[in-house]
C-alpha cells in the first residue's frame, strides 16, 4: 500500500538549490579580484543589509512553501480520494488550510526567509574565523581574493545541495504532520527511499507504524548515539517520508509497531489490545471538522 505520492518532490528541492546559487553568484559577482579581506567583509556586510536581498529572500520563500504546500494539499485529495469516504475527508482538509495548516505555513515562510538572509552573515563569520585559523596564519600571503571567494559562504555545491534536500524535505514534513493533526491523525507509516543510501537507523523504520506523538529515536533504536525523538525528514539529508494512516482497512496485518522506544510485530488483535479500537479518522473529522 506504498503511497509514492508522499514523498518528498525532487522538484521543490532542485528550485531551493536554484535559488541558493544565485544567491551564490550575486555575492562572488560582487567581490572583484583585487579585494583584499576587510573589502570582502565589507561586502558580505552590505549584502546582508541590503533590501534587495529581503524582498528576494521574501519571495522565494512565500513560493518555495506555497509550491511545497500545494504539492502537499495535491498529495492529501489523492489519499482522501483512495479512502471510503473521501468528499467528507476532503471537505475537512479544506477547513484545517484556514487553521493550524495556515499557520503553519506562515511559520515556514518566515524561518525559510530567515535562513536565507543569514547566509551572507554566516559567510562573514565562517571567513573571520577562517582567518584565525594556523592554516591561514601559515599561507596569509598566498591568500589572494579569489581564494577567499572560494571559501565563502559555505555554499560549495556539496553544502547548498544538503541544505535543499534537508530544507525541502522539513518543510514537507511539518505540512505533512500539520495536516494529520488537524484532522486527528497520529498514526503514520515510516517510508524509506529503499535504496543504498538509506542511513541503517532509517532502514529498520522502514513500513513501520509510528505515531507523531510518540516518534521514534531511530537512532537509539539502532544502537547508536542518541539524535533525539523525530519523524521522517526531519534529520539533515533524510529523503524519509511519513504516510499517515486514514484508511485503516488497507493496513496488513501483522504490522511492525513503534511505541515507547520498541518496535514488536504484532497483529491486529494485540494491536487493539495495546492501544484501543483502531481509529476511526472519520469520527475524529467530525469532532475538528
Ligand atoms: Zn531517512
Amino acid at each position: 500500500m506504498k503511497f509514492t505520492a508522499w514523498e518528498v518532490r525532487k522538484k521543490q528541492e532542485k528550485r531551493y538549490l536554484k535559488a541558493l546559487k544565485k544567491l551564490r553568484r550575486f555575492i562572488l559577482h560582487l567581490i572583484d579580484k583585487d579585494d583584499d579581506l576587510p573589502q570582502i567583509l565589507n561586502h558580505l556586510e552590505t549584502i546582508a543589509k541590503s533590501k534587495e536581498l529581503d524582498r528576494w529572500a521574501n519571495r522565494y520563500a512565500y513560493t518555495f512553501v506555497t509550491g511545497l504546500q500545494e504539492e502537499n494539499a495535491r498529495t492529501w485529495r489523492q489519499a482522501a480520494a483512495k479512502s471510503s469516504q473521501g468528499q467528507r475527508m476532503y471537505n475537512a482538509l479544506q477547513k484545517t488550510l484556514r487553521g493550524p495548516v495556515g499557520d503553519r505555513v506562515q511559520e515556514l515562510i518566515e524561518s525559510n526567509a530567515q535562513y536565507i538572509k543569514s547566509i551572507p552573515q554566516t559567510a562573514a563569520k565562517e571567513l573571520v574565523q577562517f582567518t584565525a585559523s594556523k592554516a591561514y596564519a601559515d599561507n596569509r600571503n598566498t591568500y589572494t581574493a579569489d581564494k577567499f571567494k572560494g571559501l565563502t559562504a559555505g555554499l560549495t555545491e556539496k553544502h547548498a545541495k544538503l541544505i535543499s534536500r534537508t530544507e525541502t524535505a522539513k518543510a514537507h514534513a511539518a505540512l505533512t504532520q500539520a495536516r494529520a493533526e488537524s484532522i486527528g491523525v497520529d498514526w503514520y507509516i515510516w517510508h524509506t527511499c529503499e535504496d543504498q543510501r538509506v542511513r541503517s537507523a532509517h532502514r529498520i523504520l522502514d513500513g513501520v507504524l509510528c505515531r507523531f506523538s510518540d516518534n521514534p529515536h531511530p537512532e537509539l533504536l539502532a544502537g547508536k548515539a542518541d539524535r533525539g525523538a523525530y519523524s521522517p525528514g526531519n534529520i539533515y539529508n533524510c529523503r524519509c517520508y511519513a504516510e499517515p494512516v486514514i484508511e485503516w482497512s488497507l493496513i496488513q496485518w501483522p504490522m511492525r509497531v513503534h511505541s515507547a522506544g520498541r518496535i514488536t510485530r504484532i497483529n491486529k488483535r494485540d494491536f487493539e489490545k495495546q492501544f484501543g479500537k483502531i481509529p476511526n479518522p472519520y469520527e475524529t473529522i467530525e469532532q475538528y471538522s
